[in-house]
């Protein structure tokens, strides 16, 4: 397969992902991704060691909990990416909205709808929690540790 590219809104950030998604897209309704994205979060979570990223000099990182720290582009404020900060941790979530292609994979879930805008409904029938809850991909052979992303965002 063909590696699938994004960028941010300028392109001073771009990466690409060489292997097949093993998560679905899902999206965060918390009101700190709500702050940060403008509306709510849809992200996948992408092995690291798959990502190819150019223009990191660019990426700002924004640590938003003890745990957690989000990236975003420095130049056009593109939400980029969301990460534990647990050292060692595999996985990163990255935008949906950066993909310049379309994905093979719909979105699986909506999370922390405890939290979600007054202003808005989630009419799609795809599955909700009130905090957070684990989906994995068909075929997936790891999943994140429920312990990791706890019950933050
Ligand atoms: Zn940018
Ligand atoms: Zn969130």
């Amino acid at each position: 397969m063909s590696a699938i590219k994004g960028s941010c809104l300028c392109k001073a950030v771009t990466f690409s992902v060489d292997a097949e998604f093993e998560h679905s897209p899902e999206a965060c309704h918390c009101q700190q991704c709500r702050k940060q994205t403008g509306g709510f979060f849809i992200s996948v979570n992408i092995r690291k060691r798959d990502m190819r990223l150019r223009g990191d000099a660019h990426v700002v990182w924004y640590q938003s909990s003890q745990e957690v720290e989000r990236g975003f582009c420095g130049r056009c404020g593109s939400t980029l990416f969301w990460q534990p900060l647990k050292k060692d941790y595999e996985w990163v979530g990255v935008s949906a909205s950066l993909f310049d292609s379309p994905l093979s994979l719909k979105m699986a879930k909506h999370t922390f709808v405890s939290e979600q805008g007054s202003y808005y409904d989630i009419a799609d029938g795809v599955s909700q929690h009130p905090r957070y809850g684990i989906v994995v991909a068909k075929g997936a052979t790891e999943r994140p540790k429920q312990d990791v992303l706890g019950q933050l965002c």
